[in-house]
């Protein structure tokens, strides 16, 4: 299936899926995929997620945790971020 767009010059991301099946955000205006999960926009050009986006993104990756039996603790704290 096609990543499904937004439309109506609201999206700014896409969600499509990494080869191992998890969903990810890219940015629909430089096409990087480094997103700044607190304030869900993109780190290279800052374009912001639209709200629907960021919901269906989750949706997504819940449904990709349940197929793979993954239990995500949502209080961890995210250090994945790097400075550059
Ligand atoms: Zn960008």
């Amino acid at each position: 299936m096609l990543p499904v767009r937004s439309g109506e010059g609201a999206g700014r991301a896409m969600i499509f899926h990494n080869p191992r099946g998890g969903p990810e955000l890219a940015c629909d205006e430089c096409g990087c995929r480094w997103f700044d999960r607190r304030t869900m926009s993109c780190y290279e050009c800052g374009a912001p997620v639209p709200p629907e986006e960021v919901t269906r993104f989750n949706d997504e990756i819940a449904r990709f945790h349940r197929e793979k039996g993954i239990v995500v603790n949502e209080e961890k704290e995210d250090k994945e971020d790097k400075e550059e």
